[in-house]
């Protein structure tokens, strides 16, 4: 799954929102707007909204916790959390 929210078009990095209980990324550039599927549940500390992306996961090797850098949707807090597994 394509985790990293990306407009089709034009290849650049965009900011998903939440938009009637979907999320949805639209690009300024070229008005692509479509629904981003690849968002986690992760509860923000800030807001207490329950939807993020990851925009990094990098796993480690051996038993230690891979660990991501979660940004808000709603607030765009970042917060780098351990997955739990
Ligand atoms: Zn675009
Ligand atoms: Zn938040």
């Amino acid at each position: 799954m394509e985790r990293t929210p990306i407009c089709p078009n034009c290849r650049i990095i965009l900011h998903p929102k939440e938009e009637n209980d979907t999320v949805i990324i639209e690009c300024k550039i070229c008005g692509f707007k479509g629904e981003y599927k690849g968002w986690v549940e992760h509860t923000c500390s800030k807001c207490g909204c329950d939807k993020a992306i990851v925009l990094f996961h990098a796993m480690t090797k051996g038993d230690e916790d891979a660990t991501g850098l979660f940004k808000c949707i709603r607030c765009g807090h970042n917060s780098r959390e351990g997955f739990m597994s």
